[in-house]
C-alpha cells in the first residue's frame, strides 16, 4: 500500500513537472514565432546597412559615445559589444535591429548633440533587449506596434520608455 501511494505521489509530481515544462516550452515556442517577423525585418536592415559600407568614419560616433558616458547617461563600456554604424535608414534617424547593432542615419553627421541623443535612445533599446528573454523584446514590440496601429512614438510603451530616456539624456548633456 505504501509503495502504491509513493508511486501515485511520484506520478503526480512527474505529471505536474511535465505539464509545467510543457507550458513553459509552449510559451517559448510562441515567443519565438511571434518574434519572427521582427527578426526578418532586422535581418533585412542589417543586410542593407552592411551594403551601405557603414563601417567607415566612426569618429563622430565615438565622440557621441564618449559624451554620453562622461555625462553619466551611459555606463562606461555599456555598448562595447554593440556595433554602431552609419546607415541611411528609411524613415528613421536611428535603429537597434537587435542587441548587437545600432544604426544612425548619416543625416545626423555634423550634429554632435543630436547624434548623442539619438544614440542614447537606441542604447535604451539595447537595455530593453538585454533585460528580456530571447525573442521577448521582438515579440512585445511587434504586439504593441500592432495594437497602436503601427505607432513608433510615445503611444508605443517601449518607445515611450526610450523617449523618456532620450529626454533625460538631453537634460544630462546640457546645452
Ligand atoms: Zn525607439
Amino acid at each position: 500500500m505504501r509503495k502504491f501511494i509513493l508511486f501515485i505521489v511520484i506520478l503526480a509530481g512527474l505529471t505536474h513537472y511535465l505539464a509545467e515544462r510543457g507550458v513553459a516550452s509552449a510559451q517559448a515556442v510562441r515567443t519565438q514565432a511571434c518574434a519572427l517577423p521582427f527578426r526578418s525585418f532586422a535581418t533585412a536592415v542589417r543586410t542593407q546597412c552592411s551594403k551601405a559600407g557603414a563601417g567607415d568614419d566612426i569618429l563622430e560616433i565615438r565622440s557621441a559615445l564618449g559624451r554620453l558616458t562622461r555625462a553619466g547617461v551611459l555606463e562606461p563600456g555599456e555598448l562595447d559589444d554593440v556595433e554602431i554604424a552609419w546607415c541611411p535608414l528609411d524613415e528613421a534617424t536611428g535603429m537597434a535591429p537587435d542587441a548587437g547593432h545600432i544604426y544612425l542615419h548619416p543625416d545626423l553627421r555634423g550634429h554632435p548633440r543630436q547624434t548623442a541623443i539619438t544614440l542614447a535612445h537606441e542604447a535604451f533599446h539595447i537595455r530593453q533587449y538585454r533585460m528580456a528573454e530571447p525573442g521577448e523584446f521582438e515579440c512585445a514590440y511587434s504586439l504593441a506596434f500592432v495594437a497602436c496601429r503601427g505607432c513608433q512614438d510615445r503611444d508605443h510603451p517601449m518607445e515611450r520608455a526610450a523617449f523618456e530616456f532620450e529626454d533625460r539624456a538631453r537634460r544630462m548633456l546640457g546645452r
